[in-house]
């Protein structure tokens, strides 16, 4: 096997990527190979990882300590493999010795730094991966890394003022986070600033989520929220209905906003009128937001659901047939057949992540699951309610 493929295979395994770089360079020295004595125990434990035999491996590198105590690749590639076996108290000790020596260049305390990073991030001691990753992430070979690594720690801890200098930070040196993450942090530090009652930092927050992107969902939301607030009804119900236009499937998080913008003075046949005039998707989104959040008490969402179930091919077919001759959908019957098909929708989960599976009834911006941003959708519950997937 070439040297080239016996790297190549070894970038195949996450966790032995920091060996392929020393292992490279140990033999290239001075441009001729110079095994020192322990070389091939520790080669050998690169080829049992090569194989997928961590056991082998790590009985391998123990080997090569035992006979090379000062070499630093030897306790990096021993470190890493304990972690990967999930000993991560070993792994912190191996990699705590080795930044405790003096005789280590800048690189190799950089290396160091990091492995003990990831020993922590995988034992759950963020306090004290974010120490170490603050100054990696100031310059350096594992600048990247460890702004990559802050971004998720920050969100973890929720830390979304954090996150989003993270995320500016990474912009700066040309490597820019995802945009949509960047606007939910803006969004989730607008929605903590609308529930302390600063409006004026909420706005703030909200230019931020702009700069970043244009047309997002969520933060014309928040801007509906300022403009109900604000009393501005009008406002509300054109930010509401860009919302709809934009992801009809956010039709339970808009509906009960809608009716905060009634109670605030929205005229509801404008809004009926467009709804009629949307396209059967969009409708349907919001009929069925309508049903499983029970917001037939609103008249417009009323004769929207009402007129939505006896157009749509099946189920207004059959209550066409079943209705005495010369009667219509009257309340009473609109009434059962909703609390029916609600009935129906509460049996099964309401979001499921696209990312991951995970799946709840309660709806999340990011996936507690996978942390995925925007990941969840509602499943398609009242299937009789939207039209068949082409
Ligand atoms: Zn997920």
């Amino acid at each position: 096997m070439s040297l080239a493929t016996f790297i190549g295979k070894l970038l195949l395994f996450g966790g032995a990527m920091v060996f392929g770089w020393y292992a490279g360079r140990r033999w290239r020295i001075g441009g001729t190979p110079q095994p020192r004595p322990a070389s091939r125990e520790y080669l050998a434990g690169l080829n049992f990882l090569v194989q997928d035999q961590p056991d082998r491996a790590l009985e391998a590198f123990l080997r090569a300590v035992e006979v090379d105590r000062d070499t630093v690749e030897m306790h990096l590639a021993l470190g890493a493999l304990y972690r990967r076996r999930g000993e991560i108290d070993r792994a912190i000790r191996v990699h705590q010795n080795l930044i405790s020596r003096e005789d280590l260049d800048a690189r190799q305390r950089e290396q160091a730094t990091y492995a003990l990073a990831q020993d922590y991030l995988k034992a759950g001691l963020h306090d004290r991966a974010e120490k170490l990753l603050q100054p990696l992430s100031g310059g350096g070979a594992f600048r990247l890394a460890a702004l990559k690594d802050l971004i998720r720690l920050y969100e973890l801890q929720r830390d979304w003022l954090r996150a989003m200098e993270t995320g500016q930070a990474m912009s700066r040196i040309g490597r820019p986070a995802s945009e949509s993450a960047q606007a939910h942090y803006a969004c989730e530090l607008a929605t903590a600033a609308l529930a302390g009652g600063s409006v004026d930092t909420a706005r703030e927050h909200l230019r931020l989520a702009k700069n970043e992107t244009k047309r997002f969902p969520r933060a014309a939301l928040l801007r509906a929220d300022i403009a109900i607030l604000d009393g501005e009804a009008v406002e509300a119900m054109d930010w509401l209905r860009r919302v709809l236009e934009q992801q009809p499937d956010l039709a339970p998080e808009v509906l009960p906003r809608v009716r905060r913008a009634f109670a605030a003075g929205a005229a509801p046949a404008m809004v009926l009128d467009w709804l009629l005039k949307a396209t059967p998707e969009l409708r349907a989104h919001v009929v069925q937001a309508t049903l499983l959040g029970d917001f037939l008490d609103m008249p417009m969402l009323r004769e929207l659901t009402r007129t939505h179930l006896l157009e749509r091919p099946g189920i207004g077919e059959v209550l066409r047939a079943s209705l005495p001759t010369g009667e219509g959908l009257d309340d009473a019957r609109l009434d059962a057949v909703c609390a029916a098909l609600r009935k129906q929708a509460r049996r099964s989960v309401r979001y499921r992540c696209q990312q991951c599976g995970f799946s709840s009834t309660a709806f999340f911006w990011q996936c507690p699951g996978c942390k995925t941003w925007d990941g969840l959708k509602p499943l398609t519950e009242i299937d009789v309610l939207l039209p068949a997937p082409r």
